[in-house]
């Protein structure tokens, strides 16, 4: 069925209190973005709630974009009618019918915003219930939970119905919360943190630090393509990619085994750290969860964040593997992520980095480095791309492959 307007309800944001305004604005551009190839449709963000109006996009698919963007409760797909109730009862008849299998019931509700309207609550309920019981064959009314609810709702510019809710994603719209740095492996759990900090209203940059030629273009790629995963959930985020082949190699070089995995971490925190000065942000966000590798116990930590002292964010740092695993699936990054590309952490990784490495040794093996020197290069070298949903190394193919046909 071709809908006209959708009703999309907020639930957390209407405790925002001063800050409703600019959570609301931000939804609007939220949706105008996921919308964009939808120039018809039009947006009004009202206090509670935001009326879609469709102008001929094709609903169905604008109820799918609606279902990744954060900030939404729910939504209702709605046909708004002209004040003719011939015509009201011919698109209720319709509505329930999509709605309907056998065995299920329902029941009218109506509401009427304009009194003076010639027929009362009453007058529509028992007026469309007949229709619906005379061409849905099979259906039973139960005013007491039913399984179909169609709403009706008398104004002045028109009569409403709506007959679905559909469960929005939650959270809070991107963006409202600021800026933060995501730390991108081609893990899986980097993937899976960036996607919960979107939830919590965060605008992500992917940092994503690779180290060539010992880690290969299908490994940075591959980064890539989980980055077009999680902008589903925004439109688009911006990749830096971070040299570090000739920090690794120093590293190597110069600090003994047991500290090489504590003193490469503290870099890409400082170079991270550095990126996020320079873009305006406001936090770190990492894949890491405790006890999971030697590099995420506490004392790890310790000396890791010893660099700095922005916020290090770790949204998945009480999960287990299986739950953040769970959530990769339902983001569809999972597939991806367990693709066998070499990551610059594993390449040079020692058989058996310290889970307990010292602080003031950490820092006198790290004093052998020209840190500042090193930092700045890698600094120079920044690259930087804006990706979006659907670009995908998968997608470039299939392009390349069209254009040859
Ligand atoms: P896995 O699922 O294999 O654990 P991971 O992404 O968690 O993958 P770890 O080696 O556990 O990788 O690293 C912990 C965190 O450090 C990552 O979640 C990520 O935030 C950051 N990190 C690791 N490697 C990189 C990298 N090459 N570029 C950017 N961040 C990285
Ligand atoms: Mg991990």
């Amino acid at each position: 069925m071709q809908y006209n307007e959708v009703m999309v309800r907020y639930g957390e944001l209407s405790t925002k209190g001063k800050n409703k305004k600019i959570f609301i604005n931000r939804l609007s551009q939220n949706v105008k973005a996921a919308l964009r190839d939808f120039p018809q449709v039009k947006v009004h963000g009202e206090r509670d709630r935001m009326h879609l109006e469709l102008h001929d996009a094709d609903s169905e698919e604008v109820l799918k974009r609606l279902k990744s963007i954060f900030g939404i409760q729910n939504y209702s797909p709605v046909m708004k009618l002209d004040r003719d109730m011939e015509q009201v009862k011919q698109v209720a008849v319709e509505m329930v019918k999509e709605q309907y299998a056998p065995g299920k019931t329902f029941k009218i509700a109506t509401r009427r915003a304009d009194h003076d309207f010639e027929l009362d609550t009453n007058d529509i309920n028992q007026l469309l219930g007949g229709e619906v019981l005379r061409n849905v064959e099979g259906i039973k009314v139960q005013v007491k939970k039913p399984d179909i609810t169609l709403r009706v709702e008398v104004r002045l510019n028109g009569i409403f119905l709506s007959c679905e809710t559909i469960q929005g994603a939650g959270g809070l719209p991107v963006g409202s919360s600021g800026k933060g740095m995501l730390m991108m492996s081609g893990g899986i759990d980097s993937p899976v943190a960036g996607y919960l900090a979107m939830k919590r209203g965060v605008e992500v940059e992917a940092v994503h630090f690779h180290s060539p030629p010992y880690t290969s273009p299908r490994a940075l790629q591959k980064a890539k393509d989980l980055t077009a995963k999680i902008a589903a959930f925004s439109g688009s985020v911006q990749f830096i990619e971070v040299p570090f082949t000739e920090i690794q190699e120093e590293i190597k070089k110069k600090v003994p085994e047991g500290y090489l995995m504590t003193v490469t971490r503290r870099f890409m925190m400082r170079i991270t750290d550095r990126i996020r000065e320079q873009r305006k942000g406001l936090a770190i966000f990492n894949g890491e969860s405790l006890g999971q590798v030697a590099s995420q116990t506490m004392h790890s930590m310790i000396a890791i964040n010893d660099v700095t002292n922005t916020p290090v964010l770790r949204p998945v740092v009480s999960m287990d593997k299986n739950e953040i695993i769970d959530i990769a699936q339902k983001i569809d990054t999972f597939d991806l992520s367990i693709q066998p590309f070499e990551d610059c952490c594993t390449i040079f990784a020692p058989p058996a980095p310290k889970t307990k490495p010292d602080l003031e040794k950490t820092r006198e093996f790290e004093a052998r480095l020209d840190v500042e020197g090193l930092i700045e290069r890698a600094m120079e070298g920044l690259v930087f791309s804006e990706i979006s949903v659907g670009d995908t190394l998968a997608a470039q193919q299939e392009e390349t492959f069209s254009a040859l046909l």
